[in-house]
């Protein structure tokens, strides 16, 4: 019988989709993270959520040498980093497909469907936290049983149980493209709507939040902004510190198959951290996505969307980055860290163990401060340029 452990699973649902009497269910554990429970009474002893599991069995393709820079053209300003995601997402909307990707409702954070511009606006941008997953899975077999075209982006544990599950039904999927992400490692919901909670408390109702503000000109920097009901603006450093710290991922994180250079979908996205050595006149400072193509169907796709894009090619060592080599190391403080959220509770917890600053909230002020750097970035920029030239 299937047993799991937030070690040696992801959270993907492939064990309770494909569970024939209905047996798994997904339940939160003390950290937040979601994990399949079976009734045993339901249980029929079949085995399909051990053979449809991969976490521990996967096997990325070999890709090949070339990775690209991508820069969208127009509307890059919500992305996370180049747009590559969205030029694929409106890619698959113009052919009539539908689009599954991760969108956030105040702290919560879970995948969706999207089939149409509305809809993929809100997959923009990273939500760095765990999403669950829900009927998703199910909603693309059904998709591809009506003959629809789909695009499912999602972290690579997530996609390769989508597919697992997939292949499991016998479902179609010459009409499935799958994009992962070049992950870090996910971080707890629970450890998330403690800190939104605690945000609130503080400084009221917040109507947008924004896990990585993008500043104009300032790409590399990881701030998080977040906006209240009476338009006050404040930007931060604790959550990037509190997921830096990488004390609140998902245990099965750090000993994730999928942080190597062997890629489980058509397609993945990162952020072309290095390009500003790499290639520094292409680096304006707005975002430039790292996307590998992993399969004839991924490469496909970067051709169609080149006309609304920048693309430049470079050589996978000008981008390689340590999720692409390995998984995030696991703290030694790892343990104390979740015993004390446990007995104490959030603010204690990552007052004790992170870079977390009660005072490290500033109003629109700090803007001026990130005008300051994206100036400062540019001129480095150029003066890197005059050197190579
Ligand atoms: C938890 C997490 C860790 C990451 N770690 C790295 C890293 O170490 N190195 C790196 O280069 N890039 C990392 N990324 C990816 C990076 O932040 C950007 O998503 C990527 O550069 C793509 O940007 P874009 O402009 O092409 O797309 P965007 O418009 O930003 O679209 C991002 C896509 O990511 C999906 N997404 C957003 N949040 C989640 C989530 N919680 N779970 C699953 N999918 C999600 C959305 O559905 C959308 O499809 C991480 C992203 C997440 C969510």
């Amino acid at each position: 019988m299937l047993e799991k452990s937030e070690k040696n699973c992801c959270g993907c649902t492939a064990c309770r989709c494909v569970c024939p009497t209905g047996a798994i269910r997904m339940q939160e554990n003390e950290k937040g993270f979601l994990l399949p429970m079976i009734e045993e009474e339901k249980c029929v002893q079949c085995g399909l959520c051990e053979r449809v599991c991969r976490f521990e069995r996967s096997v990325g393709k070999e890709r090949d040498a070339y990775a690209y820079g991508i820069k969208k053209k127009k509307g890059r300003r919500y992305s996370q980093s180049g747009g590559a995601f969205a030029l694929f997402a409106e890619a698959l909307l113009e052919k009539g497909g539908i689009v599954y990707g991760v969108a956030a409702e105040r702290a919560n954070v879970f995948y969706a469907r999207a089939s149409g511009a509305e809809g993929i606006s809100k997959f923009k941008g990273s939500k760095y936290v765990q999403a669950s997953v829900g009927d998703v899975f199910w909603n693309v077999k059904k998709d591809l049983e009506d003959g629809k075209a789909a695009l499912f982006c999602g972290t690579p544990c997530h996609v390769d149980g989508l597919v697992s599950f997939l292949g499991q039904k016998n479902a179609d999927m010459k009409k499935l493209i799958t994009c992962d992400l070049v992950c870090h490692g996910v971080p707890s919901p629970r450890v998330f709507r403690d800190y939104y909670a605690y945000l609130e408390r503080r400084f009221g109702v917040i109507r947008e939040y924004d896990f990585r503000k993008k500043f104009s000109g300032f790409w590399h920097s990881h701030i998080e902004s977040f906006l209240l009901k009476d338009n006050r603006l404040y930007v931060s450093e604790n959550y990037p510190n509190l997921f830096y710290s990488h004390l609140e991922l998902r245990e099965s994180c750090y000993h994730c198959p999928y942080a190597s250079e062997k890629r489980v979908s058509d397609l993945t996205i990162g952020d072309f951290w290095g390009i500003e050595k790499a290639d520094p006149l292409y680096d304006d400072g707005n975002g430039i996505s790292l996307t590998l193509a992993n399969s004839k169907k991924g490469m496909e796709l970067i051709k169609e969307v080149r006309a609304k894009a920048e693309i430049r090619e470079y050589a996978f060592k000008d981008c390689l980055q340590p999720n692409l080599q390995h998984p995030t190391k696991q703290p030694e403080a790892y343990g104390a860290f979740w015993d004390s959220y446990a007995r104490h509770g959030f603010e204690a917890t990552v007052k004790k163990f992170c870079s977390f600053n009660e005072t490290d909230y500033r109003k629109d002020t700090s803007l001026k401060k990130c005008r300051r750097a994206a100036l400062q970035f540019a001129r480095s920029v150029k003066r890197r340029a005059k050197k190579m030239l």
